[in-house]
C-alpha cells in the first residue's frame, strides 16, 4: 500500500516522488508507504486552501456545523477500521484505540455545536458608554492555517485542530506525523465521503522538511504545533520572522500527589493508568510520583507489584494492558533513560529492561526516592517509566510538584475533597484531575504553561485559538 497526498479533494503523489515507510510497532515490519509532500505540494495544498476560503469562511457557520456532524458521523461509521488501523500502526491496546475514535467523534460532534452557535454572533452591537457611535462585534476566521501533529494520538490530536479550525471557518493543511499518518490520511477519504468542498482539508504527510515548508510558507495565517520542545521552539522562531500567531502543545513532566488518607489499591490503579496509558507516551503522562512519607514504602510495594504483573504484548493478544514503544526510536531513548538510571545510581522495584520482540516492547518501570536533580525526575522521557519522591506535608507536596520546567497536567488522590481542591488551585497545570486520571472531555480546556507550551486547545478557547475579533464602528444613525 502507498498512500497518497490529500490536495485540493484528491489523491496526489508526492512531486518529488520520494516515499516514507510506516511499521507496524508490535512486529517492527512495515506496512505501508507513504507520500512524502515536498515543499512544492505544500505549496499546492496551501493555493488550494487559499482557493477554497471565501466560500467556506463565508458559508453561515450553521453550514459549516453540518459538515462537522458529517466527519463525527463518518467517522462512527468506519469505526471498527478506524479502531483497527489504530492498533496496527501505534501499537495501542484495543481499549485504548476505541477511546481514541471516540474521542475523535466527540470532538467533532462539539465543535458542531459551537459552530451552530456562531452566526448569532456576528454583528453584535457593543453597549458603549455614550450614543454618538454604534460599534458592532463580528468573530472572523483567520484564514489558511497549519497543522502539525506528532504520532502519540493520531486522528486525536488532529481532531482537536481541525475540528475547531473548520468550525471557525479556516481552510487547513495538516501534516501528520511521519510514524503514523494512515489514520489522519483517512480523513481525505472521510472529507470525500462527506462532501467537504475541495481544499478546505489538505493532508501533507511527510517528516521534518514537509513540516518547516508548512511552517515557512508564507500565506499561512497561524501555526497550530503539537510536538517536542525542540521542534516548537524551531516553529516559533520561524513564526517569529513573520509575527506570525502560534499555538504550541509540548512537553510536560507531570506530578501525581498521593496522601495518606488515599485507598492504596485504588491510588495504584490510578498511577498505573497515568504512566502506562499509551506505554507512557502521552505528554500529560503523571511521571512523577509524589506520595506521603508515612504511606511510600506500602504504595511502592504495590505499585511494584503491579507493574511486573502488567501484560505488555501486541494489542491484538487477549488481555494487552500496554503495547510496545510506538517507534524504535522511542525505544532506544527509553533504553538510554534506563542506561542514565543505572549512571545515577538509581533504586529500581520493577522494570528498566526491554522485552523479547520482534517488536519494541519495554517493561513498565519504577525508580524510587529518586533524588530531585536526576535527569530521570526532570527530562520528559515519554515511556512507561515512574519516578517516585516522598512528601512530608501539603505545602511539601505543593512545592515538588511546581519546582519542575513544565506545567502540563497534574493528578491528586486524596480521600479529603477539600484539600484535593486546594493543591489543584496550587499546583501550576493546565489541567489537574481528583482521583481520576487522564480524564478528557472536549468541553474543557487542554494545554499548559511553563515549557508545555502557548494556548489552549478544546473548549471554546480552541475555537477562539482560529478567529479573530472585528468590530466596526459607525456614528449613529439619529446623529
Ligand atoms: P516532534 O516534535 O518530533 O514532531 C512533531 C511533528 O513535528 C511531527 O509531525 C514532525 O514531523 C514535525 N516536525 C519535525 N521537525 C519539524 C520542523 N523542523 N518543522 C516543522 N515540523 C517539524 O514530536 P513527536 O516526537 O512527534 O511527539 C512527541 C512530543 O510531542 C512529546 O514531547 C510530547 O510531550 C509532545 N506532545 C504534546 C502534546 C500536548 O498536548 N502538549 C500532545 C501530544 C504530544
Amino acid at each position: 500500500m502507498t498512500a497518497q497526498l490529500f490536495i485540493d479533494g484528491a489523491w496526489h503523489p508526492a512531486t518529488s516522488g520520494i516515499t516514507l515507510a510506516v511499521f507496524n510497532p508490535s512486529t517492527g515490519e512495515q506496512i505501508a508507504r507513504v507520500a512524502s509532500a515536498s515543499a512544492a505540494d505544500v505549496d499546492l495544498a496551501v493555493q488550494a486552501a487559499r482557493r477554497a476560503l471565501p466560500a467556506w469562511s463565508q458559508r453561515p457557520a450553521s453550514e459549516r456545523a453540518g459538515y462537522l456532524r458529517a466527519f463525527a458521523a463518518e467517522i462512527e461509521a468506519r469505526s471498527h477500521a478506524l479502531i483497527e488501523l489504530q492498533m496496527r500502526n501505534s501499537g495501542k491496546p484495543r481499549h485504548e484505540a476505541e477511546l481514541d475514535i471516540s474521542d475523535a467523534i466527540a470532538t467533532f460532534a462539539y465543535y458542531a455545536e459551537l459552530a451552530e452557535g456562531l452566526d448569532d454572533r456576528q454583528n453584535v452591537a457593543v453597549a458603549l458608554p455614550d450614543n454618538s457611535y454604534q460599534s458592532f462585534t463580528r468573530v472572523e476566521s483567520l484564514g489558511v492555517v497549519g497543522l502539525i501533529v506528532p504520532w502519540n494520538f493520531p486522528l486525536v490530536t488532529s481532531a482537536w485542530k481541525l475540528a475547531p479550525a473548520l468550525a471557525a471557518g479556516c481552510c487547513a493543511v495538516l501534516k501528520p506525523s511521519e510514524l503514523t499518518p494512515l489514520i489522519e490520511l483517512q480523513l481525505g477519504e472521510i472529507a470525500t465521503a462527506i462532501g467537504l468542498p475541495a481544499g478546505v482539508l489538505n493532508l501533507v504527510p511527510g517528516a521534518a522538511e514537509t513540516g518547516a515548508a508548512l511552517v515557512s510558507h508564507p500565506q499561512i495565517a497561524k501555526l497550530s504545533f503539537t510536538g517536542s520542545n525542540a521542534v516548537g521552539r524551531k516553529v516559533m522562531q520561524a513564526a517569529a520572522g513573520r509575527t506570525l500567531p502560534v499555538a504550541l502543545e509540548l512537553g510536560g513532566k507531570s506530578p501525581i500527589l498521593v496522601f495518606a488518607d488515599s485507598d492504596l489499591d485504588q491510588a495504584v490503579e490510578w498511577v498505573i493508568a497515568g504512566i502506562c496509558w499509551n506505554a507512557g507516551q502521552m505528554c500529560s503522562a503523571t511521571s512523577r510520583l509524589l506520595v506521603e512519607d508515612s504511606i511510600a514504602d506500602a504504595l511502592h510495594a504495590r505499585l511494584a507489584y503491579a507493574l511486573s504483573k502488567l501484560k505488555v504484548s501486541a494489542p491484538q493478544v487477549d488481555g494487552c494492558a500496554m503495547g510496545p514503544m510506538t517507534s524504535q526510536a522511542q525505544l532506544h531513548k527509553v533504553l538510554a533513560y534506563f542506561a542514565i538510571a543505572k549512571q545515577e545510581g538509581l533504586r529500581c522495584l520493577s522494570g528498566a529492561l526491554p522485552l523479547p520482540g520482534p517488536g519494541w516492547f519495554v517493561a513498565p518501570t519504577l525508580y524510587a526516592d529518586v533524588p530531585a536533580d536526576s535527569r530521570l525526575w526532570c527530562e520528559e522521557i515519554f515511556g512507561p517509566v515512574l519516578c517516585s519522591r516522598r512528601f512530608t506535608d501539603e505545602a511539601d507536596a505543593i512545592r515538588q510538584a511546581n519546582e519542575c520546567d513544565f506545567a502540563l497536567a497534574a493528578t491528586v488522590i486524596s480521600a479529603d475533597r477539600k484539600r484535593a481542591m486546594r493543591v489543584a488551585a496550587a499546583l501550576e497545570a493546565g489541567h489537574v484531575w481528583i482521583n481520576s486520571a487522564q480524564v478528557i472531555y472536549p468541553h474543557t480546556s487542554w494545554g499548559g504553561g511553563k515549557a508545555s507550551g502557548i494556548g489552549r486547545e478544546l473548549g471554546p478557547w480552541g475555537l477562539s485559538a482560529f478567529q479573530q475579533v472585528k468590530h466596526i464602528t459607525v456614528p449613529s444613525e439619529e446623529n
